[in-house]
């Protein structure tokens, strides 16, 4: 099912989205306490399906852990590379997949023809807040830029306390190994702190990672001193 998103439905989801923002930043309650049920899960992974097969494959185990779960997978849209791979894979087992596509890539990135659901976005940003209001976690897989730039917004948004949502990666065959030995580096030289670079939960088990988000706690983390600590 296909469904295009109109200029007053994106302004109602940015008017949501504003307003719950707002929320989580002032309300007076301790944001450790909030432990949400997970029933949708937001995948970034490539486009293509990169040199190892393993990499396909942690896909389709993902999905796996998924369906059993009875998880909705949330994605990209389309129905190419590890992307597609893990759709076919949900989709066969009888799970449910929700694709975000911008209008200009539904073409290029080839969009899926058999999902769950299709939502086709007028812009990239679009995409990218839709994909965040419908999942309840967000897990990167072997990727390329666009599946880097998804998992890093995403995670900078938890750091700025925008969500409360678990934010990982499944580190197959050693993909991401050296992006964590730049992540503690990044940490050792005081750029980030070591509760917001801990937000990132690395695993390289689908079930174990999925375990770790349903019992996931959102830490306090503060990006930002107080007027009074300056
Ligand atoms: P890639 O990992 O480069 O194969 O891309 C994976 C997905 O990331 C694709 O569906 C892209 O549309 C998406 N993506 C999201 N944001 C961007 C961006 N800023 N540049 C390129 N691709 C992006």
């Amino acid at each position: 099912m296909t469904k295009c998103l109109r200029q007053s439905d994106y302004m109602k989801l940015t008017v949501f989205y504003f307003v719950k923002r707002l929320l989580l930043t002032y309300l007076p309650f301790n944001r450790k306490a909030i432990m949400k049920s997970i029933n949708s899960i937001c995948i970034y992974c490539g486009s293509s399906s990169g040199r190892l097969e393993a990499y396909g494959e942690v896909g389709c185990a993902l999905a796996k852990a998924l369906v059993s779960r009875n998880i909705r997978l949330v994605y990209d849209g389309a129905g190419i590379g590890i992307m597609g791979r893990v759709a076919d894979e949900v989709l066969k087992l009888g799970g449910q997949a929700i694709g975000v596509i911008p209008k200009a890539l539904a073409h290029k990135e080839v969009a899926h023809k058999n999902l769950t659901q299709l939502h086709v976005t007028e812009s990239m940003h679009e995409r990218k807040m839709l994909m965040a209001e419908l999942s309840d976690g967000f897990i990167a897989l072997p990727g390329g830029i666009g599946t880097l730039e998804e998992l890093f917004e995403i995670w900078t948004w938890a750091q700025l306390g925008f969500h409360n949502k678990p934010c990982g990666l499944l580190n197959v065959e050693g993909y991401y190994d050296s992006l964590i030995v730049f992540l503690d580096h990044v940490l050792a030289e005081q750029f980030v702190k070591k509760e917001q670079r801990d937000l990132l939960i690395v695993e390289t088990n689908p079930e174990v990672l999925l375990d770790r988000y349903a019992n996931y706690q959102a830490p306090v983390v503060r990006k930002w001193v107080g007027n009074d600590e300056i």
